[in-house]
C-alpha cells in the first residue's frame, strides 16, 4: 500500500532509516533464543548445533558438551537426525516521537553433518505515536501457505478472522535485551521480558485490565499468555492467583495449574491455602489427583453398573412374579409353536436374534403385555405381543421388525387361543 496520509508518509520515511539489525538479532537467536539440541542414539550423538557427532558416553543427566564446538546441549533420545526450529523475536526502539516494535522471523535448519542454516528476516513494524495514533509496516502474511512474502510497506492495521483481538499482529516469543520502551510503558511493567502477549495487545489491554497489569508486574507471563481467551479463569481464580503472587510463587505451566486448580475445587481443598495451591512440584501434586480421579471415576462407574444389575434384578424378580402363570403356554398349529418369554435373558436373546427392540425397550416391564415367541424348531420366526387387557394380538413381528411368510399364521394360532390365555389370568 502506498503512503497517503501525512503520518504514513512520515512513517515510511523513518522506517527506511532504521538500521537492518538482521545479523544482531540473528546472533543474540542463536546464543539465547534457539534452544541446543543433541539428538541421541544408544551409542552416538548428533551436535545440532555443528552437525558432528561424539560419542554417547559424554551424556550425563540428558545434557552434554558438543566436543567439536563447545555448544551446551539438551540430550534428547531420538533417531531424528534433522530439525526444524522457528519463532518470532522482537526489538524495541525509540524513533523520533514514535515508540518502535521491530518484528523478526527466524528459521533454522539443522542436518546431521552440516552447519545449520538460518534464515532470518524483518517482518513487521509498529510504530507508535505519543497520542497513540499507530501505523504498521510489515510484509503480506499468505493464509494458504502460511509464509510471509512482498515488501515491507504500510499495511491496513486491521484483520479479520484470524487473530482473535482483530488487529495485525505477530506475538513474539522474545525481545532483544537491548529494547527500549518509552517510559510510559515501562510504568505498566513492560520491558524486554514482556512474554506471552505481545507489545500491542499488552498497551491495548492494560489501562482497562487492572488484574493484566498486576501479572505483567509480577511477571507471570504464563498467566500472562494464558489469560488472553481464558479471561473467565483468571477471573474466577483470581483468590488463588493473589495468593501465588504473595508467595512469589510462579506459575510455569498456567494450563496445567488451572486444571490442577479444578482438581482441588472437586476434592473440596481450600483454593487460598498456599499448601494447595503453590505446589512445590506442579506436575507431581497435578497427576497425584488426576490418578486419583481416575480411580474415583472407576468406582463410581462400578456402583452405576452394580446399580442397574440390582434394579434389573428387581425388574427380572417382578417379572416372573407377573407371567409365570403363562410359562407352561405352548400353542401349537402342529409346525409352527409359540411360547412366552420366561425371563429377561431370553428377551435379550430374543432382542439379539431378531435384531428389534423387545429388550432395549424393555417390554418386559409392560404390566399388561404378554410377550410370545413363534418359532419353528429352534428357528425364531416372529415376536408376538398379546394385550392382557383387551385380548388383542398388539403386534407380531419377524427379524428387523419384517412381517414373515408366516405373519398371518402366527396371528391366527394366537387368536384361536386367546381363550386358553385368559383362563391363565383366571386361574
Ligand atoms: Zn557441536
Amino acid at each position: 500500500m502506498k503512503p497517503r496520509t501525512k503520518l504514513q508518509r512520515q512513517v515510511i520515511a523513518y522506517s527506511q532509516s532504521l538500521h537492518n539489525i538482521d545479523r544482531e538479532m540473528l546472533e543474540w537467536a542463536k546464543r539465547d533464543c534457539l534452544d541446543h539440541k543433541g539428538f541421541a542414539t544408544k551409542t552416538r550423538v548428533i551436535c545440532m548445533d555443528c552437525g558432528q557427532r561424539f560419542s554417547s558416553d559424554l551424556v550425563s543427566r540428558k545434557r552434554a558438551v558438543c566436543p567439536h564446538c563447545g555448544a551446551k546441549l539438551k540430550i534428547e533420545g531420538t533417531r531424528k537426525r534433522n530439525d526444524k526450529q522457528s519463532m518470532y523475536i522482537a526489538m524495541a526502539e525509540i524513533c523520533g516521537e514514535f515508540q518502535v516494535i521491530r518484528n523478526f522471523e527466524l528459521i533454522a535448519y539443522y542436518k546431521d553433518g552440516k552447519e545449520p542454516r538460518y534464515f532470518i528476516w524483518e517482518i513487521m513494524q509498529h510504530w507508535i505515536k505519543e497520542d497513540g495514533t499507530r501505523e504498521i509496516v510489515a510484509r503480506s502474511y499468505n493464509m494458504g501457505c502460511t509464509a510471509w512474502c512482498g515488501d515491507l510497506e504500510i499495511r491496513k492495521k486491521e484483520m479479520r478472522g484470524y487473530y482473535n483481538y482483530g488487529y495485525k499482529d505477530v506475538c513474539q516469543d522474545k525481545f532483544h535485551p537491548e529494547s527500549v520502551f518509552k517510559s510510559k510503558y515501562m510504568r505498566y511493567g513492560i520491558d524486554h521480558n514482556l512474554q506471552g502477549i505481545s507489545f500491542l495487545q499488552a498497551i491495548n489491554t492494560l489501562p482497562y485490565s487492572p488484574k493484566t497489569e498486576t501479572l505483567l508486574k509480577a511477571k507471570q507471563y504464563a498467566l500472562l499468555g494464558y489469560s488472553n481467551g481464558h479471561s473467565g479463569e483468571i477471573g474466577k481464580y483470581w483468590p488463588s492467583i493473589k495468593i501465588c503472587l504473595r508467595n512469589k510463587y510462579k506459575i510455569k505451566d498456567a494450563s496445567m495449574w488451572f486444571d490442577y486448580l479444578q482438581l482441588l475445587e472437586r476434592y473440596h481443598k481450600d483454593l487460598r491455602n498456599a499448601h494447595y495451591v503453590c505446589p512445590k512440584n506442579l506436575k507431581k501434586a497435578h497427576d497425584l489427583y488426576v490418578a486419583k480421579k481416575k480411580r474415583d471415576d472407576e468406582k463410581e462407574r462400578r456402583e452405576r453398573d452394580m446399580q442397574r444389575l440390582l434394579e434389573l434384578k428387581e425388574v427380572a424378580q417382578k417379572y416372573i412374579e407377573e407371567k409365570s402363570k403363562f410359562f407352561d403356554l405352548k400353542l401349537s398349529d402342529g409346525k409352527i409353536i409359540v411360547v412366552p418369554l420366561k425371563n429377561i435373558e431370553e428377551f435379550k436373546q430374543e432382542g439379539d436374534i431378531m435384531h428389534h427392540c423387545v429388550f432395549t425397550n424393555e417390554y418386559f416391564k409392560k404390566k399388561d403385555s404378554l410377550i410370545l415367541s413363534a418359532r419353528i424348531g429352534k428357528k425364531h420366526i416372529e415376536t408376538v405381543e398379546v394385550n392382557l387387557k383387551t385380548w388383542q394380538v398388539v403386534q407380531s413381528r419377524g427379524v428387523c421388525n419384517e412381517n414373515t411368510e408366516y405373519h398371518n399364521r402366527i396371528i391366527g394360532l394366537v387368536k384361536k387361543n386367546i381363550g386358553l390365555i385368559r383362563k391363565k389370568v383366571a386361574s
